[in-house]
């Protein structure tokens, strides 16, 4: 029988991540439209971090008859404890395996790997016959005719897609249960679901560096394929979802999106998607979104309102709009036939703040916006730079807030009409986008994190994930998680809550809230407010504790005992 394994690289695009705690759609459809043609099949999924942590386990993939590798960032991604596939790391595990076949899907087969030195790696692995094959098309399409050839690869045609959303309705229910074999199941996985691909821009050939108007207009999922899908991963034990793999969540089934640029929402669909997700998935975790046009938001504001309201009314909190900016300075926005302008972008931002920011039951703010600003497009000058920090600043002087700044370089992507120009801007504009990036982090990140969480605020359910030197860093878990550094060496892979008690550039500085002042380490206890290093060392000697009381009267002074109080415990 078939011996078939999965290898997930992970894959990040513009609209769909795959990253854990993330796990994208690619591995669900591929196990689904493999299990469609036999549920008996013997089919094992791992990813890289296993691979990374236990290289003996290549046995898996050795004694696979065929592979599937899911690889490609076609975005730059900052991540903490995991990242993609490397196109050298995966050279090195696949030119030792010879007996299976080996088929390369997900960005990395479609445009290539990007990154330094693309070219010449992407050479060195067509040279090298690393892969059998490369799928061009959609691979739980074409994945569905090669088991059916019986592994026979000259008879599909790599560039085959789907006829429709709904082709792969029964891949997605039939695959959801390979979550249980990712590393991260259940408590710690994030599902992404799609609710459609193809933008309503392709008719006016889209963004110059994307490559979503190639897929062309939308193809929406019908609600009860969402909503049945999820059921299912409901079931098998997922408690995070987030519906990120779209363009623009407010345009998910807008009418006339294939003769429409900028198509009008539809407040009432999006009311029976959350809805119904809410009824299959009662108590569910996270629930959060990703990507939305501020055009849409700025032409639409009546529909958009409501939709944002919806949003939050069955979400989790700490929930972002990604906004796809790209760039403030008209010349740029021309040159790339952008999506929005400054005025676009302003009204949105406004909207969403008006509606998303107060604080939610988890200690994040409802709904707010996020901003990706992308360098290295045509018609930028240095005065572009200059341009877009003081958009910034108005925002920052108008007291509204952003969730997230990102802030990239274009990666060329095969297809696009920004490929021609490749990274000449982004040489010639090297020195300007690094001060760019620090002059932000200094005078904008700060003080808009500032802006958004009191100090003292209570963080819920932050998982820590990574020990760097004395600092344990951990985050929520949802759609773009604020990164939390606590001082001291906490246990990682549990759930705290945390109290906030300062600000980095991108980041907050929490102590776990309450903090038993019995079992707390050093560091921790050193990072308490009006604690230094003295005051640790005697707090230390002095233990056990056994009240308030007791505490106050070892301490050397009432008044700033009292105020430690209100950060520990004494069980
Ligand atoms: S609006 Fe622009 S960036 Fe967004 S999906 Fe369409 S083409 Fe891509």
């Amino acid at each position: 029988m078939n011996k078939i394994t999965i290898l997930d690289g992970y894959i990040d695009e513009p609209t769909c991540l795959g990253v854990p705690p993330f796990i994208s759609p690619y591995p669900r459809y591929i196990a689904g439209s493999i299990w469609n043609f036999d549920k008996n099949i013997n089919l094992k999924y791992i990813t890289i971090d296993q691979l990374r942590k236990n290289p003996e386990k290549i046995f898996i993939l050795k004694k696979s008859d065929i592979i599937f590798i899911i690889a490609g960032s076609s975005v730059p991604g900052k991540y903490l404890s995991s990242y993609p596939a490397s196109p050298q790391e995966l050279i090195k595990i696949f030119t030792d395996i010879n007996k299976s076949k080996k088929i390369l899907c997900g960005p990395a087969a479609k445009y290539g790997f990007t990154g330094p030195g693309r070219s010449k790696i992407n050479k060195i692995l067509s040279e090298n016959n690393v892969f059998d094959l490369y799928i061009k098309g959609d691979c739980e399409i074409i994945i569905s005719e090669i088991i059916k050839n019986k592994n026979d690869l000259e008879k599909v045609d790599t560039f085959k897609k789907r006829k429709n959303a709904h082709e792969i309705y029964n891949f997605s229910l039939l695959g959801s249960k390979i979550v249980m074999q990712h590393p991260n199941f259940y408590n710690q996985l994030i599902t992404e679901i799609e609710t459609y691909r193809g933008c309503s821009r392709s008719i006016t050939g889209g963004c110059s560096f994307c490559c979503e108007p190639l897929k062309g207009p939308p193809d929406f999922r019908p609600i009860s394929d969402i909503v049945n899908e999820i059921k299912k991963l409901y079931k098998t034990g997922i408690r995070h979802f987030r519906l990120g793999n779209q363009p623009c969540i407010f345009s998910y089934m807008s009418k006339d999106s294939d003769k429409e640029e900028f198509p009008k929402p539809n407040p009432k669909a999006l009311l029976n998607l959350f809805r119904g997700i809410r009824n299959v998935a009662p108590n569910l975790l996270t629930l959060h979104i990703d990507n939305a046009n501020p055009r849409i938001i700025s032409k639409y504001p009546k529909e958009c309102k409501e939709i944002a309201k919806t949003i939050i009314k069955y979400h989790t909190p700490g929930d972002v709009a990604a906004f796809g900016v790209e760039s403030i300075d008209p010349l740029v926005i021309k040159n790339n036939n952008l999506k929005a302008d400054a005025n676009d972008v302003y009204n949105a931002i406004k909207l969403l703040n008006s509606i998303g920011s107060n604080l939610g039951k988890n200690g994040m703010p409802e709904l707010l916006p996020g901003i990706n600003l992308l360098f290295g497009l045509k018609g930028e000058t240095k005065s572009s730079y200059k341009i877009n920090f003081e958009f910034l600043n108005k925002i920052l002087d108008n007291k509204l807030i952003i969730r997230r700044l990102n802030i990239r370089q274009i990666i060329p992507i095969p297809g696009t009409p920004l490929y021609s120009i490749s990274n000449k801007i982004i040489k010639k504009h090297k020195t300007e986008f690094r001060k760019f990036k620090k002059k932000v982090k200094e005078n904008i990140e700060k003080q808009i994190l500032k802006k958004m969480l009191p100090l003292g605020n209570i963080i819920s359910n932050v998982y820590t994930e990574l020990h760097i030197g004395n600092i344990t860093f951990g985050r929520q878990m949802g759609s773009y998680p604020l990164l939390i550094g606590i001082p001291g060496k906490l246990p990682l892979n549990i759930k705290i809550n945390v109290k906030i008690i300062d600000y980095g550039f991108r980041s907050i500085t929490a102590l776990p809230f309450p903090l038993d002042i019995n079992k707390s380490n050093r560091t921790t206890i050193r990072a308490i407010p009006s604690i230094g290093r003295k005051r640790a060392n005697r707090i230390l000697l002095n233990r056990p504790y056994s009240s308030k009381i007791e505490f106050i009267k070892k301490f050397d002074d009432s008044k700033i005992a009292k105020q430690v109080l209100e950060y520990i415990t004494f069980n």
